[in-house]
């Protein structure tokens, strides 16, 4: 899909009561505290957020972002692939008060005049990003069969029962 860049503010009230689409692209780079948890400053971050309100007035935001970024693979540490997907509802509102009166499935959006919708995106990126990532065993540059084949540190009839050892450093507990 070809878009142009997601507008950075809007007055999310107004955009709810006229039922507005906004549809763009972002770069990692755009997201600032985003960008820094990433590989690389490669990918796309692409973001339709849909505005409308409910039956109880509110005013609601659909926020749909598909991104495909790179991320440290914490196995061998080289660049890998990432894509992120999220779909939210957000509700606007304008204080913390009014945040906690909202029903369980919707998350506050706390705006009192223009909303930065790049700040948006990145919250909801960085609440998706998983803390760790690693690359699918046939892609990463640590090869996982090595370990597979390594032969193994002693024969199984000669292992000793961890339990045993264990057993002895307990402080006797006589049994009858
Ligand atoms: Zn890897």
């Amino acid at each position: 899909m070809l878009t142009g860049p997601l507008p950075n503010t809007l007055d999310v009230r107004k955009a709810a009561t006229r039922e507005l689409k906004v549809e763009g692209t972002l770069k990692p780079l755009d997201l600032q505290r985003f960008a820094a948890l990433l590989a690389s400053d490669e990918g796309r971050i692409q973001v339709a957020m849909v505005f409308y309100r409910d039956e109880e007035q509110r005013s609601l935001v659909q926020v749909d972002i598909d991104a495909q970024v790179e991320v440290v693979c914490q196995r061998c540490l080289y660049p890998m692939p990432l894509q992120l997907k999220t779909d939210n509802t957000l509700a606007v509102v304008w204080n913390d008060d009014q945040a906690r009166l909202l029903p369980r499935h919707l998350e506050a959006l706390i705006v009192e005049e223009d909303c930065r919708l790049w700040d948006v995106v990145e919250e909801e990126l960085i609440l998706v990003l998983p803390q760790f990532s690693y690359h699918e065993p046939v892609e990463c540059k640590i090869d996982l069969a090595d370990f597979s084949h390594a032969p193994l540190p002693e024969a199984p009839g000669e292992k000793s029962n961890p339990f045993d050892v264990l057993a002895q450093l307990k402080p006797g507990k006589e049994e009858k």
